[in-house]
């Protein structure tokens, strides 16, 4: 990891400002990758060439490069990034809103989307559904790795910078095992020079490393978590997140209730539905037991089969009839429609394929 250059993406403004002189031209700079969206210093056409060569020695500006794309019908855009290193990870382009149009057709709101984004190559959690866990972990991206997705897929969509975008932390890796940097790029991406994303826009999800929640929820950053929940008794739960050992149910329950949330949101619980192991009405009910006293929502995932996995996809009438207990007893629930099926759309598919193929 020793020899990675450096990436002007990752720091702050401020951070900039003391090794930039004079300081309007760290300004520039910021303009240039946040607004402009240039990958390189010759694109960077009002810094003197003196400064570019400098800095260029030092640091680069987009350490990204796109080498796989896959689009779906459904507009999800699913991208295979490489780092400077070689190694390579995943972020996608989710649409979640069609544009509107009033009836002569005049578009009266834009198309809403949302960057996935991945915060490590690998993963060491070792969830056994997880098709990223099967390759290991190979190392942390850098702040500046994680800010440049956002960059790059915002820039390669013609999106321009003053545009509403969400972010949701869930491509491969878990962010709060690479916290430093994770919570450096939350602060970046929230600069007001910058690409101005608020922490309201961004979720961080989890797999339950309690303490670290709450390490994030001191920070106080104002961003949203989601946490990985998947199962309803530790049994289940360790078998499928070996980490649960450490880190079990009630200790992730607490820490969430710890967790500084804006009074008119939910905690957001994701749960994936494999066939067979949690897709039972004898679950459900002890789901809306252990949430009785948080604001929660609950996400329910269809599994989604890769070659070589144990588990199935659960039936479209489990699902159901699981969100139906769960609304009928007060929770907020709803069924994640699988964003990109036809393409590789779970965590670490696209990786996968690309690297068979090759
Ligand atoms: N490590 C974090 C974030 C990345 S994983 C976490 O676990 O929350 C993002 C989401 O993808 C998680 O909710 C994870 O459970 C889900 N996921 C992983 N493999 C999947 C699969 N095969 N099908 C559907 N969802 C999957
Ligand atoms: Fe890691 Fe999340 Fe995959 Fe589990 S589901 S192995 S925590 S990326």
């Amino acid at each position: 990891m020793n020899e990675l250059k450096p990436s002007l993406m990752d720091y702050t403004q401020k951070e900039l400002l003391e090794f930039i002189k004079p300081s309007f031209r760290a300004k520039q700079l910021f303009g240039w990758m946040y607004h402009q969206y240039a990958s390189n210093y010759d694109e960077m056409k009002n810094i003197p060439k003196s400064m570019k060569e400098e800095l260029a020695k030092k640091y680069l500006v987009n350490p990204l490069k796109i080498v796989n794309k896959e689009e779906s019908t459904d507009g999800t855009i699913k991208y295979l990034l490489e780092l400077q290193d070689g190694k390579t990870m995943e972020a996608v382009w989710l649409k979640m809103k069609d544009e509107q149009k009033d009836e002569s057709g005049n578009v009266f709101q834009e198309a809403k989307y949302t960057i996935c984004v991945s915060t490590q190559v690998g993963c060491k959690v070792g969830c056994t559904f997880c098709l990223t866990a099967k390759g290991g972990f190979t190392r942390d991206l850098t702040a500046g790795e994680i800010v440049a997705q956002v960059v790059t897929l915002k820039k390669d969509n013609n999106h321009k910078h003053n545009r509403k975008i969400n972010i949701v932390y869930m491509g491969m890796g878990e962010p709060l095992d690479n916290l430093t940097n994770l919570t450096k790029a939350i602060e970046i991406f929230k600069e007001e020079e910058g690409l101005c994303i608020g922490g309201k826009r961004q979720t961080v999800s989890t797999s339950g490393l309690s303490s670290k929640i709450d390490r994030l929820g001191e920070m106080d950053l104002g961003v949203h978590i989601a946490i990985s929940l998947h199962a309803v008794d530790d049994k289940l739960r360790s078998e499928l997140i070996p980490m649960n050992k450490a880190h079990n149910i009630q200790s992730i329950i607490d820490a969430v209730k710890r967790f500084p949330i804006d009074t008119r949101k939910r905690v957001m619980f994701e749960y994936l539905v494999i066939k067979g192991k949690n897709d039972d009405i004898g679950s459900a009910k002890k789901l809306v037991k252990l949430l009785t006293d948080i604001k929660a929502k609950v996400n329910l995932i269809y599994f989604n089969p890769y070659p070589g996995t144990d588990y199935d996809r659960p039936t479209r009438a489990d699902m159901v009839a699981f969100q139906e207990y769960l609304v009928n007893h007060g929770l907020l629930c709803t069924i994640r429609d699988s964003k990109g099926i036809d393409i590789s759309a779970a965590c670490g598919q696209l990786k996968e394929k690309t690297e068979t193929l090759n």
